[in-house]
């Protein structure tokens, strides 16, 4: 599949294979009105298989790069201008994750109590991320 290339925007590369449409999920709907480039299942070098997305006129905030990261923790980010790669980001699992993702254990205090900035811990664990909740240790395991 060819790929086209963009003028102004963000391109997505080195995405763990089959979590491309997960990480469409993370923007926001005004991004349907953008060009996008999706493709599934690519050969890699680096990975066996990858996915990678192209979005025109979109940019990114430390928030989302952190939540790519923990969808795929081997993403790249380049962000082009006027046709050029003006940076390219490997964003980095933080140590402690705040406020980004909800726990999925029913009985945790943080869904109850609206008020708590959802805390947890993360590392990777055999390429895999593990995420544990600082308020009730559960420990969820994404992609
Ligand atoms: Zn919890």
């Amino acid at each position: 599949m060819r790929i086209e290339r963009i003028h102004n925007g963000i391109v997505l590369d080195h995405i763990k294979a089959g979590v491309g449409i997960k990480i469409l999920g993370l923007f926001p709907t005004d991004m349907l009105k953008s060009k996008i480039d999706y493709a599934s299942y690519i050969e890699s070098p680096r990975l066996g298989m990858k996915d990678i997305i192209k979005i025109e006129n979109l940019d990114v905030d430390p928030k989302t790069l952190t939540k790519l990261a923990l969808i795929s923790p081997s993403i790249t980010i380049s962000i082009i201008r006027n046709g050029q790669v003006k940076e390219k980001i490997k964003p980095e699992l933080p140590p402690v994750v705040e406020g980004v993702i909800t726990c999925n254990n029913p009985k945790c205090i943080t869904l109850k109590e609206k008020y708590l900035t959802s805390k947890f811990k993360v590392w990777l664990e055999d390429s895999k991320v593990r995420q544990q909740c600082l308020y009730c240790e559960h420990i969820a395991k994404s992609s």
